[in-house]
Parts: C-alpha cells; structure tokens; sequence
C-alpha cells in the first residue's frame, strides 16, 4: 500500500488529522490497535476550549456540536463554605463548551467513513520503520492476520501515550521533563441531570471533588484518590457520600444517580520533545499528558493536529518545509502553556497526601489562592485566558 501521510492510532488525534489533510485533499491511511466499537465507546474528555471548537466546525464536524453541546460561560472554585463565580466572557471574552470526546469521536468516524477513509481498525505490531529516511513505513498485521505494510510520505504518531511512535525515536534524541502527582482521579458517568449549569472545582481537607456533565441528563463527577487505590474499595453509596461531602454548600444538594462507568485515572504532567524525527511527527497524547484538572488534554491534541495539518497542506500545495520544520517548535509552545496551567490548577485544588509533613501550610497557601484568583479581576483573567485557551492563539 501506498499513501501520502499514513496515521498511527484513531483517537481524536488521528481521527481529526485525517480530516484535516482530506480537506486539502492530502491523502492518508489509519491503523488502529482496537476495534471500533471500544473507540466509540471510550470515555474522557468533556471541555472544549473555543478554538478548539472553531477548528472542528471549520472542518465541518462541528454541527452537531453546535446542536448538543452546552456553552459556559464561566466556572465554579469552591472550598469549606464557599463557592464562587469566574465569568469567563467578562474576564476574557471566550468561553467553553462541554460536549464529550465520545461524542466528537463518532463525529469524526461517520465523517471519515461517509468521506471514504481506510481505517484498519483491530491491528496488531504496529511498528514504523525508516522514519530517518525518505521512504518510511508503517507495518501492522490487520485484524485478518495478513502481515501488512504501508508506505507513505509522513508518518504521524497519534498513538497515545502507550503507543509506538514516540518510542521509535531514539533516545539520544528525545528529552523527557515529567511530574507524577501523589494523587488520583476517581470519575464516574452518571445517569442524572447535573446539580450544576457550570463546572465546580472544590477543594477539601478529603481531597479534591469536581462537578461535571455531559448533557442534560449525563453527569460526570469526579474524586480525588490515592494513587494506589483500587476501584472495587469504592461502592457507589461511599462515591456519593464522597462527593456530597465535599462539595457540601448550604441551600444546595447533590443529585445522585445510576452510575454508568468508574474508574481511576493516575495523573501526570509529561512532555516528550522533540515531537518531530525525520518524516515522523507526533501529535496529542504521544507526546505529551496533563493531569486533567485544566482540561487541556483533548484540546491540546487539536491544536497539534490543526498545526501538523496545515503544515502538511502547505508542503503539498507549494512544496514549502517551513512549517513542518517549525512545527515541533511552535507546538510546544502551546504545550508548555497547557502544562503549567494544568500543574497549577492541580496544585491549587487537591489536597497533599497526608504523610506530608507541610500539608497544614499548603492548605492555608491554597486556600489563599483560591480567594485571590475568584476576588482579584487580573488574577480571574489568567485563569479565564488560561481556561478558555485564549492565552494562546490557535494555529
Ligand atoms: C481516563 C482518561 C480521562 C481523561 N479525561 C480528560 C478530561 O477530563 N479532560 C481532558 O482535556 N483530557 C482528558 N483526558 C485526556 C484526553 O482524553 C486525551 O488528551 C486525548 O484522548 C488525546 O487524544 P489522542 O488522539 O492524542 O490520544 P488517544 O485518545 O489516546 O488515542 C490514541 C489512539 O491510538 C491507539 N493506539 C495506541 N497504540 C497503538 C498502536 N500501537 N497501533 C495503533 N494504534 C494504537 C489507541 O487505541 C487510541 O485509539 C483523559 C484521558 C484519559 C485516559
């Protein structure tokens, strides 16, 4: 086989990219290692940023974003008896959306599908081989077992954080700068309609908790945990009781209901740089994780692809290297941006795990955070700028 750009993996990543290129009418092929019906059902991200939003309508899977998805306008940081506002369009004139990666996942896979894309989906031994050279490859055996090979171009590292692409440049080459955090995220999807119109961010001396939804009827909350913890310790009575504790406020109460899915996410902050190896390039979570306090992750992944796209569509229409060899440059930029706001609002919101020594002292450090950023209007506005992805224009 034969392609201009072939892709490894079919998460938003991926998925977008192809968009993207076929929208220059640069060709591309996908291999992805699970099957389509465990991508569809995947569950994750929710926040979209604005511009991330505008990418997708410019590339025409923004419709029924448009048509489901909630707007908001602004957001809530609460702590003990507490619970304060930063409107978002006053501060910085931007807002989010909240519609699920699940959602803009079977956006982008009927899009392609309707659009003829081939996508071997259930693969096995991906591996890229040649990326130093001209003529790099993707192989892979499909989901009948045949031994396949794919030449193309470019290839393009979508595969996620426990994918193959990142590996495959040398270590000589790469640098790692990473954070594991002493803590981690319990979320549930649950079937009834959010106590909330916005998100709520709350800290508590039990541990962070986080208020979220999907839809009107769909809730996403969330719990912060020990790193270590096993989900089976965690029955759903003592999930809500969790929950209602700590974002406990007088005159409001949490609405409980069926839990959908469970389960807990470790976090980290990782940045692998460069993000280009010869006609290799890597994109989303190949290269880089944020703990998803900031809700960056999904977002940064669009800026990448929407950066890599243009970059390839350029090199195709007038055979301009510019911004493919700016591109790992440019990209990290954003990630780095995305990396400390996601290390910062982590920071402030969950508690230190409780054999450390200066807990007390970051508590009332915290604590002081929180008041200056929902009292000072400089403050709001770089959380606002930082939130709504405004800090940093779009590529
Ligand atoms: C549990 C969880 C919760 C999250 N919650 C949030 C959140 O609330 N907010 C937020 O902003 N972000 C969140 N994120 C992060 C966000 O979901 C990711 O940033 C986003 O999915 C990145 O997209 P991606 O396409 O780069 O990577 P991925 O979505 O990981 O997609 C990579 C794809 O490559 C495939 N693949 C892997 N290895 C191979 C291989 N060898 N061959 C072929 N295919 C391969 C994978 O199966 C996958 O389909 C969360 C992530 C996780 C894991």
């Amino acid at each position: 086989m034969r392609t201009q750009v072939a892709i490894v993996g079919a998460g938003p990543s991926g998925l977008l990219l192809s968009q993207i290129l076929a929208k220059h009418g640069v060709e591309s092929v996908i291999v992805e290692n699970r099957s389509q019906d465990y991508v569809l059902a995947r569950i994750r991200a929710g926040v979209i940023e604005h511009g991330a939003v505008d990418v997708l309508t410019d590339y025409g899977v923004g419709e029924r974003l448009h048509r489901e998805g909630m707007r908001h306008d602004g957001v809530y940081l609460q702590w003990p008896g507490e619970r304060r506002r930063i409107d978002f369009v006053e501060s910085c004139g931007h807002s989010v959306w909240v519609y699920g990666q699940t959602e803009i996942t079977k956006d982008l896979i009927a899009t392609r599908e309707a659009d003829g894309q081939q996508i071997f989906w259930s693969v096995s031994d991906t591996a890229i081989v040649g990326a130093d050279t001209d003529s790099p490859r993707v192989t892979f055996v499909d989901a009948d077992g045949n031994a396949q090979s794919i030449e193309a171009d470019y290839v393009a590292g979508c595969d996620g954080f426990h994918g193959v692409s990142r590996p495959t440049i040398p270590e000589s080459v790469r640098s790692v700068r990473e954070r594991i955090y002493p803590y981690a995220w319990l979320g549930i999807l649950a079937e009834v309609a959010p106590s909330t119109d916005e998100l709520i961010y709350a800290l508590h001396p039990d541990g962070f908790a986080m208020h979220s939804m999907r839809s009107e009827s769909v809730s996403r909350l969330y719990l912060q945990v020990e790193p270590d913890d096993d989900i089976a310790n965690w029955s759903d009575d003592r999930i809500w009781d969790g929950l209602s504790t700590r974002m406990a406020l007088d005159g409001w109460s949490l609405q409980s209901g069926p839990t959908l899915e469970k389960s807990i996410t470790p976090m980290r902050s990782f940045v692998s740089a460069p993000l280009r190896w010869g006609r290799l390039f890597l994109a989303g979570d190949a290269s880089h994780i944020v703990p998803p306090t900031g809700a960056k992750g999904l977002n940064l992944a669009i800026a990448d692809v929407k950066r890599l796209g243009s970059a390839l569509a350029a090199k195709y229409a007038d055979g301009s290297d510019e911004l493919l060899d700016r591109y790992s440059d440019d990209a990290l930029e954003r990630v780095w941006q995305s990396t400390h706001f996601s290390w910062w609002m982590t920071s402030m919101l969950h508690m230190p795990p409780p054999a450390d020594p200066d807990r007390d002292f970051l508590l009332q450090m915290q604590l002081t955070q929180l008041k200056h950023v929902t009292t000072s209007k400089a403050a709001a506005t770089m959380l606002a700028e930082n939130y709504t992805g405004s800090v940093l224009p779009y590529p």
